[in-house]
């Protein structure tokens, strides 16, 4: 396994691609720090015996001791430690670790080439777990390009105006193939080491050329990571861990960059296009089963701070609602729970969650995103949009009278209040804050997408029997 130094190093090794306001910045650039931050914690806990076995996983192809980030699970318990992997880390970043993506996008490519290679006598899976190997050994951090701009949304890929507003094979050579079109909303892009790219939806008859799915380095030539940096407003004197963390997410734009068949893992099996989407979205659906309860523990223990500070942390409707709260989280990760408990082999011998109990895990936290900030800006009152700011209370004139009359109860020092709301205008006031509770509803899928998942693998027919024979009607 590396360490966060090393990951570091060979991030600013890469070479200059990355935009952002205009112009090409470094990737040291001081707005991503909050976002190697985030990324670096997933080196630096993999390296502490408290965490042996949960951040860390034994390679299936090695027998080696390698990073959880890198691994293709193989075991229900496998599936079980990287749902409490994602919870613990988002716990101690706040809201997101980043680094699941690109592990997701391996577990369902290992499934996905080794049941093409069956089905259809390529060679995809030998390819990729020769790949596997590789980036289990450098310990790489890899961005998952699945979520096209996709045009007009009414319109398949075939019928958009532009064939390019889903990314397509434009060439095909001895040696790779060429692609062109652009991903959108790509988390981390600016940091990874690699790009997976995977195809977005199902693809039909004739739309061959958009069933694509490759890894390249993210400094290709011909790739451009049009990026946006967000973290929360950063402390003048008052350091906070919160306010350390953040992340940017890419425009990923791939202008004819070319891709060598080693790196290539689908190229034209459209039938296989939407098996490899919705596998992708299932296993991160299954990691969204271990990160939203951890971001719910977040604004729950927000609120439950905020409603001592404020004293009315026993008034029924403050515990009532911290109820609600404690429900989403525990329903959500139990859910992700009965997914790992109930998953099953692939041909690959990847283990694949239950695609029900995640989907519904996941649609039910996206759904309670903003119920869950409007109980935190409910109880918190309205100081997390008008607290002065710092420097006035650093302010000779200012500062005393700020901290006396912060005062609600009279046990908690003055500071401690201040901090205390400063971070919750983080998460209800600032454009981090929106930025990610955005992120809660759509990434890994709009909620509309798990119920389309959900409606699609149900037997509801099973349902109605009940009802039939219960009502005394034949069952069918
Ligand atoms: C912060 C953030 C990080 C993300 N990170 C990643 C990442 O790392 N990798 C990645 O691949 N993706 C990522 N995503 C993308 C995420 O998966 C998408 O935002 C999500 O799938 C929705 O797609 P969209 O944004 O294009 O919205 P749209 O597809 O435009 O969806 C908006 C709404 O339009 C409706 N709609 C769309 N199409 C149709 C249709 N055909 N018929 C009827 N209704 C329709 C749906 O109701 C949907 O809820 C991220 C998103 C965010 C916000």
């Amino acid at each position: 396994m590396k360490t966060a130094a090393e990951y570091r190093e060979r991030i600013m090794a890469l070479k200059p691609n990355v935009y952002m306001g205009g112009e090409v910045v470094s990737r040291n650039d001081p707005r991503f720090t909050p976002e190697l931050n985030v990324l670096s914690l997933t080196f630096d806990l993999a390296q502490e015996p408290a965490y042996e076995g949960v951040m860390t996983a034994t390679s299936h192809l090695t027998g080696e001791r390698i990073n959880r980030f890198c691994h293709i699970h193989h075991s229900v318990d496998d599936l079980l430690n990287k749902q409490k992997m994602t919870r613990q880390y988002v716990q101690k970043t706040g809201f997101c670790i980043l680094r699941c993506m690109g592990i997701d996008a391996m577990n369902a490519l290992s499934v996905v080439t080794h049941e093409m290679d069956q089905e259809l006598g390529t060679e995809y899976n030998r390819r990729f777990l020769d790949y596997v190997q590789d980036f289990q050994k450098r310990d790489s951090v890899a961005a998952a390009a699945q979520t096209d701009v996709k045009g007009d949304r009414s319109k398949r890929p075939k019928e958009q105006a532009d064939p390019d507003l889903y990314l397509r094979v434009v060439e095909k050579r001895r040696d790779g193939i060429v692609v062109r079109g652009a991903k959108n909303h790509i988390t981390m892009a600016a940091h990874a080491d690699e790009i997976i790219a995977l195809p977005t939806r199902v693809m039909t008859e004739g739309e061959e050329d958009w069933a694509v799915a490759f890894a390249v380095p993210a400094d290709t030539k011909g790739v451009y990571l049009v990026s946006r940096a967000s973290s929360p407003r950063p402390r003048q004197s008052l350091p906070a861990p919160v306010a350390d963390q953040g992340w940017a997410d890419s425009f990923v734009i791939f202008d004819d960059v070319f891709v060598p068949w080693e790196r290539v893992f689908m190229c034209g099996e459209r039938q296989f296009a939407g098996r490899l989407a919705l596998l992708f979205a299932l296993f991160h659906r299954h990691s969204y089963c271990g990160c939203k309860p951890a971001l719910t523990d977040v604004i729950m223990g927000m609120t439950a701070l905020v409603a001592e500070y404020n004293g009315v942390e026993k008034a029924n409707h403050v515990r009532e609602k911290l109820a609600e709260m404690i429900g989403v989280a525990e329903l959500v990760y139990a859910a992700g729970v009965a997914g790992s408990v109930n998953a099953r082999p692939a041909s690959s011998g990847t283990y694949v969650p239950d695609v029900i109990y995640c989907n519904v895990g996941r649609r039910h936290a996206g759904e309670s995103t903003y119920h869950e900030m409007n109980i935190l800006a409910d109880i918190a009152g309205g100081l997390p949009a008008t607290l002065p700011l710092e420097a006035d209370y650093n302010n000779e004139k200012t500062g005393a009278l700020l901290a006396k009359y912060i005062m609600r109860n009279p046990k908690i020092p003055a500071e401690y209040q201040q901090r205390c709301f400063r971070m919750v205008g983080d998460y209800l006031c600032s454009s981090w804050g929106g930025g990610w509770s955005v992120a809660a509803v759509h990434g890994g899928g709009s909620p509309i997408m798990e119920t389309i998942a959900i409606l699609g693998n149900y037997d509801l027919n099973a349902k109605k029997n009940i009802a039939r024979r219960l009502a005394g009607i034949p069952e069918q």
